[in-house]
């Protein structure tokens, strides 16, 4: 998704992923009970390193740490939302690459494997530039990714920790909330929105032209595709004006948000906008 201060990328076409990889990310956000919890909170994402078990995972944290990807995030939210209580915000070695948010401990957990498994998404992306360029601009994408799934896995963790309502998707909604912190940030985080924007749209061309089966259609989550054009239109509807390149339109071969959806994403971008600030309006610290 293009805007001004990135270079302009196309959603690349038929990339060579598996289809596994796709229900890999992001699939660990499983439904959780609800916590009931009415103070007002005062607690912050508090950010830990597991040992890690494997020459993979020993790159994954040296990434990780070296451009403080979760200090960074931890340090993002904790300006905006107060949580009842200090919550850990992990990284780990897991059984899946999939981060998630787990109730019953009350951790979010970031799981080396997500770096590989984000890395080869973005590797597939036509960028560009020299192989050094495209090699920084994958772990940008890979920075980027890893933002749009932590805000993603703290929306579950405000969920359960406040107990706040969801009707819906909670997925949906806790990936609304993830582009509406990011959307209101500063450019980078902007950018973080677009590399999840991208990521989904890699995931969604990858498996289109088969059915996506049972598997997906029954799971919580919206589909690769769904969440490439919802992701794409509340970043758009965010600032039209600045992501207008986002817009299908002739002589525009960047824009990937058909014009009937583009229409909408403004009022549904002020809506979610609106519903978040209602939820965690006493937990706020900025507006
Ligand atoms: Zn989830």
């Amino acid at each position: 998704m293009p805007t001004a201060a990135r270079t302009r990328r196309p959603v690349p076409q038929g990339l060579p992923l598996r289809l596994a990889l796709a229900a890999a990310l992001l699939a660990g956000c499983a439904p959780t009970a609800a916590a009931p919890e009415s103070t007002r909170g005062t607690g912050r994402l508090v950010v830990a390193y597991e040992p890690a078990r494997t020459a993979g995972e020993r790159a994954a944290r040296s990434f990780l740490q070296e451009r403080r990807v979760l200090e960074d995030a931890a340090a993002y939210a904790d300006a905006r939302i107060a949580l009842p209580r200090d919550v850990p915000l992990r990284a780990a070695g897991c059984a899946a690459p999939n981060p998630y948010w787990d109730e019953k401990t009350g951790r979010i957990t970031y799981c080396y494997g997500f770096v590989p498994e984000a890395r080869k998404v973005f590797a597939g992306l036509d960028t560009g530039g020299t192989p050094a360029e495209r090699a920084a601009a994958v772990d940008e994408d890979v920075v980027g990714l890893s933002n749009g799934v932590l805000f993603h896995e703290l929306g579950h963790a405000l969920v359960d920790l406040y107990d706040l309502p969801v009707t819906g998707r909670e997925e949906d909604a806790v990936d609304q909330l993830a582009v509406l912190l990011l959307a209101s940030g500063d450019e980078r985080h902007t950018d973080y929105a677009i590399s999840t924007v991208n990521a989904w749209g890699a995931l969604w061309k990858a498996s289109e032209g088969g059915d996506p089966g049972v598997a997906a259609y029954s799971d919580v989550h919206s589909l690769d595709g769904q969440r490439f054009f919802d992701w794409a239109c509340w970043l758009y509807g965010s600032d039209p004006r600045r992501f207008a390149d986002a817009v299908d339109a002739e002589g525009n071969p960047d824009g990937v948000l058909p014009r009937d959806r583009a229409a909408l994403c403004p009022a549904e971008y002020r809506r979610i906008a609106s519903s978040w600030h209602t939820l965690l309006g006493p937990y706020l610290k900025q507006r």
